[in-house]
């Protein structure tokens, strides 16, 4: 078994979205795909990937921007957890605060929930409810291959703001301490922007949030 995983930064925010996918049932997922739904499309016809669902870390714009039009191409079904989904319904709004345009916008499929998983191939990714920089931030992690994908929760050095539409300063510190930091610290952490870091060292050195 083998793993396919590209993750580029996508729109003018340039959030991380990343396409994961069993090589030989080319079974895929989608993570974020914030924006550039021509590229990312492109690159879902290139690895001839069937992509089974699309899944989204919380529903900022830079996070959820071309999931519409990539749903309606690859007819996969779009995931959220339901606390995000009243930033789902204010998109405009969202858009016209960072001067974007409005995307298209589309139904989602199916609620997230802690502890749930996605199956792709021989692959599996959970899902774990990390709230603080919006209420229904998640993380999700491929199981027993190290590697998280921490969304705008945590970051190399830095961590989520919690200025915006619901965001909770205490919520994200207890989400870091409680579910990242008590990871194996080998993880790979795939942030929503940015480079990649390892558990180890945020749990060690970020300067947010410590033990
Ligand atoms: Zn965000
Ligand atoms: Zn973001």
């Amino acid at each position: 078994m083998s793993l396919y995983r590209k993750t580029f930064p996508v729109g003018a925010l340039g959030c991380n979205c990343t396409l994961i996918a069993d090589t030989e049932s080319k079974e895929a997922l989608v993570v974020d795909p914030g924006d550039d739904f021509d590229y990312i499309w492109s690159l879902i016809r290139e690895e001839s990937l069937d992509v089974k669902a699309i899944v989204h870390t919380h529903a900022h714009i830079d996070h959820i921007g071309a999931t519409a039009e990539l749903a309606e191409a690859t007819k996969a079904k779009t995931y959220l957890h339901p606390d995000d989904t009243f930033l789902h319904q204010i998109l405009a709004e969202q858009a016209q605060m960072i001067g974007l345009p409005t995307p298209k916008s589309g139904p989602i499929d199916g609620a997230l929930s802690d502890d749930s998983s996605f199956k792709f191939g021989e692959y599996e990714l959970g899902v774990l409810h990390t709230p603080g920089h919006t209420p229904g931030s998640v993380c999700f992690c491929l199981e027993n291959h190290d590697l998280c994908f921490s969304g705008d929760t945590l970051f190399s050095g830095s961590i989520g703001r919690t200025d915006l539409w619901g965001g909770d300063f205490a919520l994200i510190e207890k989400s870091i301490k409680e579910r990242l930091y008590t990871m194996n610290g080998a993880v790979e952490v795939i942030p929503g922007h940015g480079p990649n870091t390892h558990i180890d060292v945020e749990r060690r050195s970020n300067p947010f949030v410590h033990l």
